[in-house]
């Protein structure tokens, strides 16, 4: 970068710095500087607080209109950066509440699977209750029967 600014001429910076600067190469702050001279009347520009007590070396100068664009252009990359990451975060979002709604509908399955085995379990639990009583009753009938026969002999061989 060559530039002029009143008698000094600016020379090269060591670091180029993309956008508005904010320190120079050398760790000093960066002022905001208008300048006085004909060639560049009222023209902004940022300049190394250290460029006066170090004069010959090459500190940090810079134009407004030369920092601002490319200021925008990397905030612009930067919007554009976090964009691309937000609509990677609301892909997987996405793809989360797909799986989760998979899975939820796997659990209700299930669920719906163990209230029927429930139901089936308790109805033949049921049927086996109704079955006992029945399948009982002609073991007691012929226990009866057997016991009424044995008094019937008894009393026949003995009365
Ligand atoms: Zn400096």
């Amino acid at each position: 970068m060559s530039c002029t600014t009143g008698s000094s001429v600016c020379r090269e910076v060591r670091q180029e710095s993309i956008g508005v600067p904010m320190r120079c190469w050398c760790g000093r702050k960066v002022d905001l500087l208008v300048s006085k001279t004909n060639e560049n009347p009222y023209r902004r520009f940022y300049r190394c607080q250290g460029v006066l007590q170090r004069k010959y070396e090459s500190h940090l100068f810079k134009w407004v209109e030369v920092a601002m664009p490319e200021e925008f252009e990397e905030q612009r990359v930067e919007i554009g950066k976090a964009f691309s990451e937000l609509e990677r975060m609301a892909w997987e979002i996405s793809g989360l509440g797909r799986s989760l709604k998979s899975e939820m509908g796997k659990l209700e399955a299930h669920v719906c699977q163990l209230e029927n085995d429930v139901k089936v379990r308790e109805a033949e639990a049921c049927r086996n209750t109704q079955r006992g009583v029945v399948g009982v009753a002609p073991h007691l009938v012929l226990a009866v029967c057997v016991a009424g026969g044995l008094a019937l002999v008894y009393k026949a061989l003995c009365g």
